[in-house]
């Protein structure tokens, strides 16, 4: 009787695992329908935010980008990118007409988390110290002539009101960034006043977001690159629009008859987005409840969290892991995406990837092969509807550029960021879902390319463009 009465709990507890699982599932189905909803949503947001400010949860921020990279910029330049674990500092030697880049060094540092939510003098003396090494331990070859001051490209990679080019208050923080007094104020003169701290003279020639730099960088590649999409701790798009499109710029009209938009659509919200109960609390004990619902069910940040909340419940309900509750379990974000995407792709036939992770993560020895099977089963849900989503996204895109139906125009949409180079089963699902939302015939020019740091180079190359120097001879 006792045997019987183990096996019976046993399972009862596997039956109710399974109810989680497939309740989650239904929960997060991505129907093609429902994608093309999420796309049409998208679209009429992107005219809504570009006809005025605070009419849309995509803010639509104008860039002041006129002109793309032509090819031809000339001459030394850096570029300081920060905005999601890591800091790079990068200076490019770049050839002039059909030279490309003829030298190049970057150095990637990791940002001290205490940094990132303390002052801001803290973060930019910390951005401003580690360019200034960089900067002192270059070679004679790099020195400007007396008098010239070097330029540099910004990335920062967080929503910012543009007053021009090279100036821009932070309108909030995204990602693991909070830091309050830098709100509203201008990230330019903030990084410029930490670079003088150091006794380093420079000049800042562009304020770029991470997806605008891209969309620079593709284009110096690829002259066909219209629109650019960062996956990585955040997620957001940027493409470029024609003028006469976007109301909210009144009378200034760029001479190209163009400007690139920075979409925010990390920001962006719709009745038909699949969201659970997960995602809820997700949202609700996040540093920034209620904003950016789209980024939390797609990037890289929140989908190993959506994981652990749902092994919690599993947990807690079907004692998915035994009598007791790993404590682990109850820390958010322990769970990053290549946790995920190496669960998720383990090729192993008793998957022991898996076990390894849940080892090293939660503490967890001892888990059955079908429960592993069913966290394989977990991460493959909440990647496959990220995926989805993003591509539906990448669609409303090209339907606002009209570009969603023609087999005439070639389209290039240039993908950057860490988690599409280390998630491959991510990545075929953005282009499968784009291929079917398309169709074969416009399939068949659009192409999605996955640059690697398009946004340092982007920013360099814009700062080359606007230059306020002669052409260097240097090169
Ligand atoms: C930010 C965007 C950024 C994206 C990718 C988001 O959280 O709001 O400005 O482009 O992350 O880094
Ligand atoms: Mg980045």
């Amino acid at each position: 009787a006792f045997m019987f009465c183990r096996r019976a709990r046993r399972l009862g507890r596997w039956a109710r695992a399974m109810e989680i699982v497939k309740d989650f599932e239904e929960k997060c189905a991505t129907p093609i329908d429902k994608l093309r909803k999420v796309a049409d949503g998208m679209t009429a947001e992107m005219e809504a935010g570009l006809a005025s400010d605070g009419r849309s949860n995509l803010k639509m921020l104008l860039s002041y980008v006129e002109n793309l990279p032509t090819g031809d910029e000339k001459g030394l330049f850096y570029a300081l990118d920060i905005g999601g674990t890591n800091f790079r500092i990068l200076r490019v030697l770049l050839g002039g007409r059909g030279k490309g880049v003829v030298n190049q060094e970057a150095k990637e540092l990791s940002i001290p988390p205490n940094l990132m939510v303390g002052c801001s003098h803290e973060l930019f003396d910390f951005i401003a110290s580690e360019f200034a090494k960089f900067i002192a331990s270059e070679g004679e070859e790099f020195q400007l002539p007396a008098g010239r001051k070097r330029e540099l490209g910004f990335t920062f990679s967080f929503p910012v009101r543009q007053t021009s080019l090279a100036s821009g208050t932070l309108i909030k923080w995204t990602k693991d960034f909070s830091i309050e007094d830098m709100v509203g104020e201008d990230v330019v003169s903030t990084l410029t006043k930490a670079i003088e701290r150091q006794g380093l003279d420079m000049r800042v020639a562009a304020l770029v977001n991470d997806t605008v730099g891209t969309l620079a960088g593709g284009r110096f590649y690829d002259k066909d690159v219209v629109a650019a999409v960062i996956l990585d701790t955040g997620t957001n798009a940027a493409y470029l629009e024609r003028a006469r499109d976007i109301p909210k710029l009144h009378g200034l009209l760029p001479r190209s008859g163009e400007m690139v938009i920075n979409m925010e659509w990390g920001n962006f919200r719709s009745s038909h987005l699949p969201l659970t109960e997960y995602d809820q609390s997700l949202d609700a004990e996040s540093l920034n409840p209620g904003e950016q619902a789209f980024e939390k069910l797609i990037s890289g940040m929140y989908l190993g969290d959506i994981l652990r909340r749902v092994l919690l419940r599993l947990a807690v309900e079907a004692s998915f892991f035994g009598n007791i509750v790993p404590s682990k379990l109850k820390d958010p974000f322990v769970v990053g995406y290549p946790h995920l995407s190496s669960m998720h792709e383990d090729a192993s036939s008793d998957l022991r990837v898996v076990r390894s992770n849940l080892k090293g993560i939660f503490g967890i020895s001892e888990i059955s092969l079908r429960k592993r099977k069913m966290v394989v089963e977990l991460c493959e849900i909440i990647a496959k509807r990220g995926a989805r989503l993003l591509a539906a996204g990448i669609f409303g895109i090209l339907k606002k550029q009209g570009r969603d139906v023609s087999a005439e125009q070639r389209t290039v949409v240039a993908l950057s960021g860490g988690l599409l180079e280390q998630y491959t089963m991510f990545r075929k699902w953005i282009d499968s879902t784009l291929a079917e939302m398309l169709g074969n015939e416009a399939a068949s020019v659009v192409i999605v390319t996955h640059a690697i740091d398009g946004s340092g180079i982007g920013a360099a190359l814009l700062a080359a463009a606007h230059s306020q120097y002669p052409e260097l001879d240097i090169v």
